[in-house]
């Protein structure tokens, strides 16, 4: 297939595809779904090897956000029974923390609800991940805590922080019919803000909201062009009690489609199956890490994963192995790019890593005006018209409850 030749010489060369050829990959057929895989592969391969990066998240602070971004499940106004609890005390984040890591995770996130910190919030996530690095300091930290305010992201770096998540989400043309409360300029500006201050910026995309593939191509390689240093690829997990709760339009093919699709647009930057993967991909979640480098051990925000033990079997089983923590995520020619930029106290390329994504990382959610999605796109197709709720379930255990986390 010449799309897919094209596509994997690019994704070889680090080089980035066109639009059309982006576009192309979403709308290829189920019987060309294990090429497109295999092809998507071999650029995962090239740059990332058979490593896997697992990332560790744990909620600080959940539920009661004022802001309505429409797919989550801790938003203004949502129905959504969700664990709800304000700041996790330092030890009690790095209690949790710790799990995750001894699960095998790189990377602790640590995310909280809200439109953003205050200056005593960036004071308790810097005690925070005081005691996380003094458990150990080897473990990398993200931070997720909505939109920032001059100065709070050098405070972040200043306090240990190596990285900064706020996610896109969504094309910009789509941003406002899912949220009303915050704009997309806004968590761009957030992601330039983080970048500019020396953190890896992580910035992702939430697929399955009802948005036209036209809205996905945008997404993608608006992430790229910011430079996102890990691009999370959640798939809308559709809650109970949130306008999107009847927005099933994701298949596991679908699924494969988008991530391929993203990992072509970012052939060299970490790609990570983010909220949704149980629910979405299922049964096709090995078929994922073929084009994925990285994932999320455990639980989410709000809802269950699989057990941490099956993420690692999974992994062992698919013939890919854990990314330990002293091997390097990023090929060393975007390391180089990332450094630059902290260097020069800001976006060092064209490509550099500002993202922008709302608040927080994968919550999970549905939004409905995106709904007006394109009905030909084969999103729409696609869409299994069956809601399976059943599949979702509302974390319990871990960070906020007595019960052990799940890692
Ligand atoms: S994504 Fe973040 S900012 Fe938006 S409603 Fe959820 S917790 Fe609040």
């Amino acid at each position: 297939m010449d799309l897919l030749d094209t596509l994997t010489a690019k994704g070889l060369r680090g080089e980035v595809p066109t639009r059309e050829e982006a576009l192309a990959v979403l709308a290829t057929t189920d019987d060309e779904l294990l090429d497109v895989v295999a092809a998507a592969g071999k650029v995962r391969r090239r740059w990332f090897g058979r490593r896997v990066k697992l990332n560790y998240l744990v909620n600080l602070k959940s539920g009661l956000c004022p802001e309505d971004c429409s797919y989550c499940s801790q938003r203004l106004g949502s129905k959504a029974e969700i664990l709800k609890y304000t700041w996790l005390k330092p030890d009690q984040a790095a209690d949790a923390a710790r799990a995750g890591v001894a699960g095998g995770a790189k990377r602790v996130c640590l995310v909280a609800s809200g439109r953003g910190p205050t200056d005593r919030d960036i004071d308790r996530v810097t005690d925070t991940m005081a005691a996380i690095k003094e458990a150990d300091p080897a473990v990398e930290i993200c931070v997720c805590l909505g939109l920032l305010s001059d100065n709070q992201a050098e405070r972040l770096k200043a306090a240990g922080a190596d990285a900064y998540n706020h996610n896109l989400n969504t094309s910009e043309n789509t941003y406002g019919a899912i949220t009303k409360t915050h704009t997309y300029a806004d968590r761009v500006d957030t992601v330039q803000k983080a970048h500019g201050a020396g953190l890896s910026a992580c910035s992702g995309l939430i697929a399955g909201m009802g948005e036209t593939d036209e809205d996905l191509v945008d997404v993608v390689f608006a992430l790229r062009e910011l430079g996102s240093d890990s691009v999370p690829v959640n798939f809308l997990i559709p809650f109970e009690g949130t306008p999107l709760a009847k927005e099933w339009n994701l298949t596991p093919q679908r699924c494969l489609r988008i991530l391929a699709m993203v990992r072509f647009v970012n052939p060299d930057t970490e790609v990570r199956i983010a909220g949704g993967r149980e629910v979405h991909l299922r049964t096709m979640q090995p078929l994922g890490l073929h084009i994925a480098n990285s994932i999320f051990l455990g639980d989410y925000l709000t809802s269950e994963g699989q057990a941490g033990q099956a993420d690692l079997d999974m992994i062992k089983d698919a013939g890919f192995e854990v990314e330990g923590a002293g091997e390097a995520t990023l090929p060393r020619h975007r390391a180089d790019i990332a450094e630059a930029a902290q260097a020069g106290g800001g976006c060092g390329t064209a490509a550099s890593a500002c993202g922008s994504g709302g608040g927080c990382g994968p919550c999970g959610g549905h939004s409905h005006a995106p709904a007006q999605a394109d009905a030909g796109a084969p999103a729409a197709e696609e869409a299994e018209d069956e809601l399976r709720s059943d599949l979702v379930k509302v974390r319990r255990r871990g960070a906020g409850t007595e019960l052990a986390p799940n890692a």
